[in-house]
């Protein structure tokens, strides 16, 4: 599964958030049974379209998709030249589809920052850091190897992979990540094959004081950790960790009226979720007219037949053709039957790119 992993300096308000995360997973009605580790956190993706679906296309169960996150403990300052527990923290973000950089925003006297001082950007680059470090070290080595093929035997593919490397290691050396640069498609397919930690996409979160979680956006440090994000090629939400926590701890009826206190309509750990699922390219589709109204995770630029594979392997070896509706179709018309009348049912074959909302019917061999 894709996972984003949650990281930042010590006390930043990291397990605060990742705990509204697991408590709001451990409500999770179609998944009671669903055993991940300890430091993984799995999530339905809020979606107000499952509703809708379910109230036009009655079922039996109504099955959101679900998120991951994860929980990377570990060293940070230093990391790029530790052993041990720092490299650990490195090869454990090496495996994350996505980057969640939790940043504290919030000044608190009783609460301690490892540097005595509250500072968001300082913060983000003594991780940063670290990060942009481990990359030049690997594209270091990958340069030794390809320098000398690409030179002397003229291999196209040593070629292509040094030109990467001439743009990628000014970048890194003047601080600035992978994910900054512009490549093309062949070049995109190298850079991914480096396994750098600063290509993966990155949202910023950052932790403000509850007294600002109406508007998270208001505050300076907000502020300073936005214009950063925009320069990082990074994106930010703000968020409370301690409001989430409360949160996932009520129960509905006392959660509507807090929220409402607040002036605020969804919890922002929905918010979190949704950018976190848009970071990684993700996009949703629907299974709708059986015994479950269901939503499913696909990769943005799928084709049909792989969608279909989202389900079952089965769909998408046997497939034959997909009966899709747009799910602003649906709303619109308000009945299946009524958007067949109107010509809005149409019929997808092998090459269809899926589209965020479509509902799908996969038609396939056995
Ligand atoms: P971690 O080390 O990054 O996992 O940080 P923790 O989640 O353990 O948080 C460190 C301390 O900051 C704890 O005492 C939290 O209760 C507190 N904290 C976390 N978020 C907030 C917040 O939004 N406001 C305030 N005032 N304190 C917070």
């Amino acid at each position: 599964a894709l996972t984003a992993g949650i990281v930042g300096l010590p006390n930043v308000g990291k397990s605060t958030l990742f705990n509204a995360i697991t408590k709001a997973g451990a409500e999770m009605a179609n998944y009671p049974f669903a055993t991940i580790e300890p430091n993984v956190g799995m999530v339905e993706v809020p979606d107000a379209r499952l509703d809708r679906i379910q109230e036009l296309v009655p079922a039996d169960k109504l099955v959101p998709t679900t998120f991951e996150f994860t929980d990377i403990a570990g060293i940070v300052k230093g990391a790029s030249q530790g052993e041990g527990l720092g490299n650990k923290f490195l090869e454990n973000i090496r495996q994350m589809n996505a980057i969640v950089h939790v940043v504290r925003a919030f000044d608190d006297d009783d609460i301690t920052h490892v540097s005595g001082v509250v500072d968001p950007i300082a913060d983000i680059e003594t991780i940063n850091t670290e990060l942009v470090l481990a990359d030049l070290e690997a594209v270091d080595k990958r340069y030794a190897k390809v320098e000398k093929m690409a030179k002397s035997a003229k291999d196209k593919d040593a070629i292509a992979e040094y030109e990467v490397l001439e743009k990628l290691k000014p970048a890194l050396e003047a601080g600035q990540p992978a994910r900054s640069i512009e490549w093309n498609e062949e070049e995109q397919k190298i850079v991914q094959g480096l396994f750098l930690l600063t290509s993966k996409p990155v949202l910023y979160v950052a932790n403000v004081a509850e007294d600002d979680m109406a508007d998270p956006t208001v505050g300076d440090y907000y502020k300073q950790v936005a214009e950063y994000a925009e320069k990082d090629h990074a994106e930010i939400i703000g968020i409370s960790a301690r409001a989430e926590e409360e949160i996932a701890e009520m129960d509905d009826e006392d959660k509507q009226e807090f929220m409402e206190l607040q002036g605020i309509t969804e919890p922002g750990l929905n918010r979190l979720i949704r950018t976190a699922y848009h970071l990684l390219d993700l996009r949703t589709f629907f299974t709708a007219g059986g015994k479950e109204t269901r939503a499913w995770t696909f990769k943005a630029g799928m084709k049909a037949p792989e969608t279909a594979g989202v389900i079952h392997s089965d769909f998408e070896r046997g497939f034959i053709r997909a009966e899709t509706v747009a799910f602003d179709d649906l709303d619109q018309f308000g009945s299946m039957k009524a958007v067949k009348e109107a010509g809005k049912r149409r019929s997808e074959g092998k090459e269809y790119v899926v589209q965020d909302g479509d509902i799908m019917e996969f038609l396939f061999n056995v």
